[in-house]
């Protein structure tokens, strides 16, 4: 059997098929832009032996929030990372910015797993403690927690690597990484993070993310960034 020690993270291209995402002045869609910046990312990383990339969807079909969560529980991979195109009443405002969950939502997350539980993959440890404690809400409640506060610095962390990167070749919209609620973001097993890569309502943005060049300079980024992050862990 081959032993695959291989840092898995999944890409995720938003929206697709029936969904087209966002749409830009001249009529481009978000969908189209996440796809083509996800399978660069992937195709980066696989090319790498360090790691190893999944994608959510390949192809442009429609997938929703729901199903792509089935998905993050059953693979317990290192990093989830999320591409999406950003959209504004302000046709002036443009730049890359980077999601993290909030807190408030992932205990919210925790809570109703421990209340209901569903199959989701954890590591290891997690594994045999949440079965060793079966019956003890208070134990897994402080070791779920514990996990969670961990993939936040492990976001926050990899957040900020991502937006260096990204400064040295493209706009960013906020220099630091923002908290929000975004189901999405929301499972309880895997650090994950959402990359908006522009305004598709500002016209020089639209007109730069359709271009190959901006898509690579956006992958090559986030590609440069992982690369940093992991490297340092070892
Ligand atoms: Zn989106």
């Amino acid at each position: 059997m081959h032993q695959s020690k291989k840092i898995e993270i999944i890409v995720d291209a938003g929206h697709g098929g029936q969904d087209p995402g966002a749409i830009g002045q001249k009529g481009l869609q978000e969908k189209k832009i996440n796809i083509a910046i996800a399978l660069k990312i992937s195709k980066l990383l696989n090319h790498d032996h360090m790691f190893h990339a999944i994608l959510t969807r390949k192809t442009d079909i429609y997938l929703s929030i729901k199903k792509r969560k089935e998905f993050f529980k059953k693979h317990h991979a290192n990093l989830l990372i999320s591409i999406h195109v950003d959209s504004s009443k302000k046709k002036s405002v443009s730049g890359a910015s980077i999601w993290i969950i909030s807190k408030n939502r992932m205990y919210r997350e925790i809570n109703s797993y421990l209340k209901k539980p569903s199959i989701i993959l954890f590591s290891k440890q997690i594994e045999n403690i949440l079965k060793e404690h079966q019956h003890d809400i208070f134990l897994k409640k402080t070791i779920l927690d514990l996990q969670s506060n961990d993939f936040k610095e492990i976001e926050l962390e990899i957040a900020q690597k991502i937006l260096k990167e990204l400064k040295k070749k493209i706009k960013l919209h906020k220099k630091s990484p923002n908290y929000a609620s975004l189901g999405i973001l929301s499972s309880i097993n895997i650090p994950s993070i959402l990359i908006e890569t522009g305004f598709i309502t500002n016209i020089l943005e639209e007109q730069k993310l359709k271009t190959t060049i901006y898509q690579n300079k956006i992958a090559q980024a986030i590609y440069l960034a992982l690369k940093n992050y992991f490297n340092h862990l070892n």
